[in-house]
């Protein structure tokens, strides 16, 4: 199995708002999504980064409200296709997509893979394809991202077997059913918000996801204020979360983040 990271796209954000304390200067946040080559589970996609269809073309007013807000900077190199390219594969290719949770820059590029069926936790997906369009914005969660027949390609991850991790990590969901990716539950970005472990790999680590932007805001203890905690469902579980993955770093674990600029082993 191959696990790599691409990064579709660069935000420069104020240090100050993702960092408690932090400088008054900008950081290139990424947008990572990652790429999976699993002998059974065929070529794999996790999330998708930010795609043109969250910054260009038809779309809704608050969807462009939504990309003027975070002004994303799409980077050919890394967008979806040129990825896939990298691996010798198309987009119809895709088998599966694990969709960690509904923001944009996480669904952005869905309705690309006609062919792919989609690991998520079946709770989030119901509350964003019955939810209001007003509680689906203020979560910045857009249906428009979704293919029109998304509803019929859901696997749940809540369904797959319970995988005990043996360390700080709590318990998970084994989603190839052979402890090669392990869907582990990182509550508090939003409601659902789940990670992926990877024991099996000669170098193990965690994919965190969005539990925290940086590195050092899990690390150092200094998880931002208003207006970042504005933005996550729950604050005290968003703390949680980054207490498991700190215990979790103690102890000799390596994370990746999706928007931490620091250069990781597995991207590409
Ligand atoms: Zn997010």
């Amino acid at each position: 199995m191959k696990v790599a990271f691409a990064n579709s796209a660069t935000m420069p954000t104020l240090e100050r708002l993702i960092l408690r304390k932090g400088r008054w200067r900008k950081v290139p946040l990424c947008v990572r999504y990652g790429i999976v080559l699993h002998p059974e589970l065929g070529p794999t996609l996790i999330d998708t980064g930010y795609t043109p269809e969250t910054t260009q073309g038809p779309r809704s007013w608050p969807l462009r409200l939504y990309g003027m807000l975070f002004r994303p900077r799409l980077l050919p190199d890394g967008q979806i296709v040129s990825t896939l390219q990298k691996f010798g594969l198309m987009a119809d290719d895709i088998k599966h997509v694990i969709i960690t949770h509904f923001h944009a820059d996480h669904i952005s590029g869905l309705r690309r893979f006609r062919n792919a069926r989609f690991y998520v936790d079946q709770d989030a997906a119901q509350s964003v394809l019955a939810g209001p369009r007003f509680a689906n914005i203020r979560h910045g969660s857009f249906k428009e991202l979704l293919p029109d027949d998304f509803a019929e390609r859901l696997i749940d991850l809540k369904a797959q077997p319970r995988f005990e991790t043996g360390n700080a990590l709590p318990d998970g969901f084994d989603l190839a059913g052979d402890h090669s990716m392990i869907a582990i539950p990182l509550p508090g970005h939003t409601h659902s918000h789940f990670g992926i472990y990877f024991p099996t790999l000669e170098r193990p680590f965690l994919y965190a996801t969005d539990v925290q932007w940086l590195t050092s805001a899990i690390m150092d203890d200094r998880l931002p204020g208003f207006p970042s905690s504005f933005a996550t469902a729950n604050t005290t579980k968003a703390a949680a979360a980054a207490d498991i993955v700190r215990q979790y770093v103690c102890a000799g674990g390596e994370v990746v983040l999706c928007h931490d600029p620091k250069q990781t082993a597995w991207d590409i």
